[in-house]
């Protein structure tokens, strides 16, 4: 089969894409320009034809994916703004919503192969942070960013503004497939990942210009710029980029997974989790707040996991395995010694 994935050069996407050519499906990967198409062709030249870059330099337009979407079996849409420095809501909200909307339109329209879509969501789109610590499931929507949102714009909280680009991109997903599911062939799967974190395999010149998860990480871990306080006491939930992209192929492979939103996720943490490993085996990196009884933490978020291990059952990396495996590669592009 030939899958495509959307912006194929981001962080997620690109181990996405080596998870499905590693598992001999042929992929077709979208840039916003040749200049992101080279990095991705060298990385996968020994796959030879069975890996092609092609253009789509404005995912808002409509009919931008009607080429891309011809002749694929599946496709894996990850293409979404990701960062915390907008300023009007809609910098992210357009590209999330229109994004989604235009590789479904074009779907409906040229698709004829395709049997399922695979929507790259996020747990931004199922937490609320609150006062208790909560368990939170795939029946649970986030309203709160929303109305942030609505309420504050610009002013909202840069968070907020992502959230409310994935709930919308999402929700957008799940009503297109209703409005549509006499016409089409396909159904629609969506994943939701937490904090994603491990080895890079993308373009990235320096730390500063890591995406947006691993920056925090590295800030955290790496560069020492949290507080004693906020390693101990913050954190979130998180997931191995590679069992992401595991997580990726198991959803157009399964057939049990259409219609679903799936969590993926590993576990909860706190900074200082990351840190502790870190510092064991790097101890030229900060040793954080060595006063931090993982015992005692307590997380304030937690997710319900059992569709996820009924559908896919990934046997996900542990938080060891991530932060080594992350400090290797830190280590192999001269970032950390
Ligand atoms: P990256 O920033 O590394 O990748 C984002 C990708 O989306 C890039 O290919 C980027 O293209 C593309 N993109 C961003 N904005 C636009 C736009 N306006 N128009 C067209 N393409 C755009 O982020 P990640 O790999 O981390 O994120 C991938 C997906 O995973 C996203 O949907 C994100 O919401 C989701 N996710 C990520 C999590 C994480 O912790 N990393 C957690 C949960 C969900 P370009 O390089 O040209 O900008």
């Amino acid at each position: 089969g030939k899958v495509l994935v959307t912006g194929a050069n981001g962080y997620v996407a690109i181990w996405v894409v080596k998870a499905f050519l590693e598992k001999g499906f042929a992929v077709r990967g979208t840039v916003r320009s040749q200049s992101k198409a080279k990095h991705l062709r060298q990385l996968f030249q020994s796959h030879g034809d069975k890996f092609e870059v092609v253009i789509v330099d404005d995912i808002t337009k409509d009919g931008a994916f009607d080429d891309a979407v011809k002749g694929v079996d599946a496709i894996a849409h990850t293409a979404s703004p990701f960062h915390m420095h907008a300023d009007d809501p809609n910098e992210m909200i357009i590209p999330a919503l229109q994004g989604t909307l235009s590789v479904l339109h074009s779907a409906l329209k040229y698709g004829k192969g395709i049997k399922r879509i695979v929507i790259t969501a996020s747990c931004a789109t199922v937490l609320e942070y609150g006062p208790e610590p909560r368990v939170f499931s795939e029946k649970d929507w986030n309203e709160r960013s929303i109305r942030e949102v609505n309420e504050k714009g610009r002013a909202a909280a840069p968070g907020d503004k992502y959230c409310a680009s994935k709930i919308l991109a999402e929700r957008a997903a799940w009503d297109f497939h209703k409005q549509h599911k006499n016409e089409i062939a396909w159904d629609v799967t969506v994943l939701n990942p937490p904090f994603v974190f491990g080895p890079v395999l993308h373009e990235v010149d320096k730390p500063e210009n890591l995406n947006q998860s691993v920056k925090v990480w590295w800030d955290a871990v790496v560069a020492g710029q949290f507080s004693n306080e906020d390693l101990a006491n913050n954190g979130d939930v998180w997931v191995d980029v590679r069992d992401l992209a595991t997580a990726h192929v198991l959803a157009i492979t399964t057939p049990e997974a259409g219609g679903e939103r799936v969590i993926v996720c590993s576990g909860p943490f706190k900074w200082q989790d990351f840190v502790n490993v870190a510092h064991r085996l790097y101890p030229k990196l900060p040793a954080g707040n060595t006063s931090y009884d993982p015992t005692k933490a307590v997380h304030m978020l937690s997710y319900d996991t059992t569709k996820e291990r009924k559908l896919f059952g990934i046997k996900f990396h542990t938080l060891e395995e991530m932060t080594k495996d992350t400090l290797e590669d830190f280590v192999k592009r001269g970032w950390v010694s």
